[in-house]
């Protein structure tokens, strides 16, 4: 059983609810969206990385004395494995992290799940003949998958100082269909 890693690296945790942790990255490769100002193309427009076995990501991991880890991407939730991954990790006693564009719905193990759904300004019209826009445009909001993720018993939303009637409570930062619906655009989630 394997995963697709772009790269595991220490750093700190550079925005969200955890900003400033220590923490170890797990980045996956491979993405079901093409956004034009993909900051990873190495996982997503031109994916890279080697398979590696669960057991060698835990070895890894455990270089680092850091408890929090943020499993990333690409979309980490497109990993066939990714739910045994965080599992493994869970019961290791990580503190863990996911981060994703909330297009895919995964019961996955995990503290804090923090969805980026993509807005319209993502789309690649232009980008390689605009060969990945139409199949972008179809998956990059699904609200669906949304509402699964926040609708998931025994989570709570976190609580900051934005708040939207559509989503009380919700941290929520922006986001539009069209020019007129506002949803949500980054939410984070976590345990009870
Ligand atoms: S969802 Fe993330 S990894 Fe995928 S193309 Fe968009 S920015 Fe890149």
């Amino acid at each position: 059983m394997t995963v697709r890693i772009s790269e595991i690296f220490y750093s700190i945790q550079g925005e969200g609810r955890f900003i400033g942790t220590p923490s170890v990255f797990i980045r996956t490769s491979g993405c079901n969206l093409r956004c034009v100002w993909c900051d990873t193309p190495y996982t997503s427009w031109t994916p890279e990385g080697e398979d590696w076995t669960i057991k060698e990501v835990l070895r890894e991991v455990r270089k680092y004395s850091a408890r929090h880890i943020v499993i990333t991407g690409g979309e980490p939730l497109l990993a066939a494995e990714i739910q045994e991954l965080a599992a493994t990790l869970k019961r290791a006693g990580a503190h863990i992290t996911i981060e994703t564009a909330a297009t895919i719905f995964k019961p996955v193990a995990c503290d804090l799940m923090s969805l980026s759904p993509k807005l319209a300004n993502s789309t690649p019209w232009k980008r390689q003949q605009g060969k990945f826009a139409q199949m972008h445009e179809e998956r990059r909001l699904n609200l669906e998958v949304i509402q699964k993720f926040i609708g998931r018993k025994g989570w709570s939303a976190v609580s900051e100082s934005l708040f939207l009637p559509l989503a009380p409570g919700y941290r929520v930062y922006f986001g539009q269909i069209g020019s007129t619906v506002v949803v949500l655009l980054m939410v984070e989630i976590r345990r009870k």
